[in-house]
């Protein structure tokens, strides 16, 4: 880590998880950016690269948590919160539709968003679900940066190819999008320097959406 890293972690506290609609989260009190995206996307490893640290999103990891809203305090100044997993092809349709009140349910009641992190796996299309969750954080006027994840599993021709499509089918431009690598690093400082800039704005709710 160095002294002119945009997001430096000083602390890290996990303060809990949101298991169920309208349940028990910290107060909103601190400014807050949250992470979505589908299962398996590589939410947890680009967590702990963004945050330098190992072990960090273990915890959203663990049963039990995985379909839980997970925050942790960082710096004792804002809040990352863990969205769960979406889309889990191997679970039954019922289970498979579960997230999305409670994202909602999060969203709704989050005065202090700043911002979403949405995560797209760089090599494949929008799912359905991708779909459905930038269309929604698209109604409310939830501002949102886009990561397409994995990209060091690609060929620099293969990435031009995927980030020009994805763009397209997104209506985004290239320079919207931040193509990250868990592996390698890259996209790391662009996506630290996001989130400052995010966490610099008012609330999305006092922006009169
Ligand atoms: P999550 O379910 O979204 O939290 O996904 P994980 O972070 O657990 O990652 C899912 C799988 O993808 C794991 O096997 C990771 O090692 C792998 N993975 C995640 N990010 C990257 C990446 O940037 N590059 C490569 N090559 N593999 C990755």
């Amino acid at each position: 880590m160095t002294s002119n890293d945009p997001l430096v972690i000083r602390s890290l506290e996990f303060m809990g998880g949101m298991a169920s609609i309208g349940g028990w989260r910290p107060e909103a009190a601190l400014p807050e950016i949250a992470f979505a995206g589908r299962s398996n996307v590589g939410k947890s490893s680009l967590l702990n690269r963004l945050i330098q640290r190992k072990k960090f999103a273990r915890v959203s990891n663990t049963p039990g948590r995985t379909r839980e809203v997970n925050f942790f305090k960082v710096n004792g100044a804002f809040v990352f919160v863990d969205l769960p997993g979406y889309g889990y092809a191997r679970i039954s349709k019922e289970r498979r539709a579960e997230w999305k009140p409670l994202i909602e349910s999060y969203l709704r009641g989050s005065e202090q968003l700043r911002g979403i992190v949405q995560l797209l796996d760089a090599r494949h299309d929008p799912t359905n679900d991708d779909r459905q969750m930038l269309d929604f954080l698209a109604t409310l006027g939830v501002p949102t940066v886009v990561v397409l994840t994995k990209i060091d599993k690609l060929t620099p021709k293969e990435r031009r190819e995927r980030i020009a499509g994805i763009t397209d089918i997104l209506g985004l431009d290239e320079d919207q999008v931040i193509p990250f690598s868990a592996v390698t690093g890259d996209g790391r400082n662009e996506l630290a320097e996001a989130i400052d800039a995010l966490l610099a704005q008012p609330s999305w709710k006092e922006n009169g959406s």
